[in-house]
């Protein structure tokens, strides 16, 4: 029973770890998207500062809007904000983060930055990834068989 067990775990680990990296594709793509959707509201942002801009100028012949834009300027720091964080996620998809200090792209485990050498704060390594078991030359169809033995049993 014991070893029956012991084969499905590794069968069903070995589908978890193709199907992470399939989701890890789908993930990326998925937040591609997202980004792209943040930029575009950040483009009407500014489509929608340049006719304030122009009305204003217009109007009362000055281009002085600060405080006619401020709600403007926030929506795109937000929008600019949420880019940041969406590309955050996507490097750490392929196991690599932005520096603290230079913003370069560094290993997600890096101690320190190989550009400018500041020190990282630690990541912990996820236990979930069990790479080694793909390298096993386990039959699939083999593991298939026992399972129904199993539940003929
Ligand atoms: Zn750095």
């Amino acid at each position: 029973m014991e070893f029956f067990e012991k084969l499905g775990k590794k069968a069903s680990a070995t589908y978890k770890t193709a199907a992470e990296k399939t989701s890890k594709i789908a993930s990326e793509t998925k937040l591609k998207m997202k980004i792209g959707d943040k930029k575009s509201k950040i483009e009407d942002v500014y489509t929608e500062i340049g006719k304030k801009v122009y009305q204003k100028y217009v109007l009362d012949g000055e281009l002085n809007i600060k405080n006619d834009i401020d709600e403007e300027l926030k929506r795109i720091n937000e929008l600019s904000d949420e880019i940041k964080e969406y590309e955050k996620e996507i490097l750490a998809l392929s196991d690599m983060r932005e520096c603290v200090n230079c913003k370069n792209v560094i290993d997600k485990y890096a101690k320190f930055c190989q550009f400018c050498g500041a020190k990282q704060p630690e990541e912990k390594i996820e236990e979930a990834q069990v790479p080694e078991i793909i390298n096993e030359n386990e039959n699939s169809e083999e593991t298939k068989t026992d399972e129904d033995t199993e539940n003929n049993e």
